[in-house]
């Protein structure tokens, strides 16, 4: 039998491995936040993966955001070398998992298995892309021991929270270094016959308006900030929203809705705290002297930075100029730059053939509207050839019932085993 029939064969005769992984990762509750059980999901993979013949390090990103005693931030990774020199396939997925929220009708914890769907906080995002993964590389190993290169699998900390305690901390460290790994492939949940090429880029910035605190009852004696605030939203509502509506990319983002510049108020907070839930008091009657916003920009790859910030700062100034004691200040709080690998990166060749031959149909690309830790391994790691590719329903993820497929497991597993063929097999 040819190889890449030995390997479909392979793996679909692990397909009650694969599931029993699957449910077994899912019953580890590891929540971000505050990121709980990190360590002991990094050791079942560890042993996992020593079973078949990797080495493996557990490395605690230590002093990054959120990192304590309590809630250590671990990753796992693991590496197994081919008989020859050859170049690095590396698998990265988050173990980090979302609150689970409402509306659940299964145990978000229970890895239930029910009409091929498996269950689960985390199913699809992504540790059903992660079992995939580890099936695929050790069903390559016995069709294939006697590959050239490596292979590394790493389930890391904090992708929901940023990714600071983990692919940004293992970038710092060398381990997404272009001598040391040369494909990188994150299994999100994507959809199995897509490859997602990179993400918009993200700019969160707080504003700040001013006002004088006085008695309620004679607000002329005082200055309101939340008026203040009012004017500069009544501008994005009038000239900034649509303006940004008219910033088309070329990006193929998904969903099509997401294919063009857009902004969020995150927030707002103006005047008095409110007090806790059971406080059954009335407020006391104050002008507010603050009032702040954090907006959430998210940019193209046709834009810059800076010219996003000086949109920002001009509208503003432009308040400042019509309104009377208007006082402000702008503050940045968080900055990702947009990015794509190209199509004709070799990873994405790779795995738009191997997608090809397992689906019996074309690829398709797609970006990102949000960011996921291919920034880290793109701008600290100095890697370009990095996709995510992965089972699993990308509208799935953070929502109630949350499932993955077991046959969207299966295919993806094949199409990520056919492309370490493809890049490690060759004599
Ligand atoms: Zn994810």
């Amino acid at each position: 039998m040819p190889l890449p029939d030995q390997l479909n064969a392979e793996i679909d005769a692990r397909r009650e491995d694969l599931i029993a992984l699957t449910q077994d990762l899912l019953r580890i509750p590891t929540l971000n936040p505050p990121g709980e059980n990190y360590l002991e999901i990094c050791e079942y993979l560890s042993n996992r993966l020593r079973g078949s013949g990797f080495t493996v390090e557990l490395i605690r990103a230590h002093g990054t955001p959120g990192d304590s005693e309590k809630y250590p931030r671990w990753n796992m990774i693991a590496r197994r070398e081919g008989k020859r020199p050859g170049e690095c396939v590396h698998f990265n997925s988050h173990i980090d998992v979302v609150d689970v929220g409402h509306g659940w009708t299964r145990d978000p914890f229970g890895g239930e298995l029910v009409d091929g769907k498996i269950y689960g906080r985390g199913a699809c995002d992504m540790k059903g892309g992660l079992a995939a993964s580890i099936v695929a590389a050790e069903a390559f190993l016995a069709v294939n021991p006697d590959f050239s290169g490596a292979i590394e699998i790493s389930g890391t900390a904090d992708e929901e929270s940023g990714g600071y305690g983990g692919v940004a901390y293992l970038a710092e460290k060398g381990y997404f270094s272009p001598e040391r790994v040369q494909h990188v492939i994150i299994p999100e949940p994507l959809n199995k016959d897509r490859i997602c090429l990179g993400h918009r880029g993200v700019w969160w910035a707080e504003i700040e308006t001013h006002g004088e605190i006085a008695h309620g009852s004679m607000p002329f004696l005082g200055d309101c900030a939340v008026r203040h605030m009012g004017a500069v939203l009544e501008e994005m509502e009038e000239n900034l929203f649509p303006a940004l509506a008219q910033k088309r990319t070329d990006m193929p983002v998904v969903p099509e809705g997401a294919r063009q510049s857009t902004l969020n108020i995150n927030s707002i907070h103006g005047g008095q705290s409110e007090g806790d839930e059971d406080f059954t008091g009335l407020p006391s009657p104050c002008v507010p002297d603050s009032c702040r916003v954090v907006i959430d920009r998210r940019f193209l790859l046709e834009e810059n930075i800076e010219d996003v910030q000086a949109e920002i700062r001009d509208l503003l100034e432009g308040v400042e100029k019509k309104r009377e004691n208007f006082r402000y200040d702008l503050k940045e709080l968080h900055r990702v730059l947009p990015t794509m690998t190209d199509k004709d990166a070799p990873v994405v060749k790779t795995v738009a053939k191997a997608i090809a031959q397992t689906m019996g149909k074309e690829a398709e690309y797609v970006v990102s509207p949000g960011t996921y830790d291919q920034k880290h391994i793109d701008r600290i790691g100095k890697l370009k050839n990095c996709i995510a590719y992965g089972p699993g329903i990308l509208d799935l993820a953070h929502k109630p019932d949350e499932y993955v497929g077991v046959e969207d497991m299966l295919d993806s597993a094949k199409v990520m085993g056919l492309s370490l063929l493809e890049l490690l097999a060759r004599p």
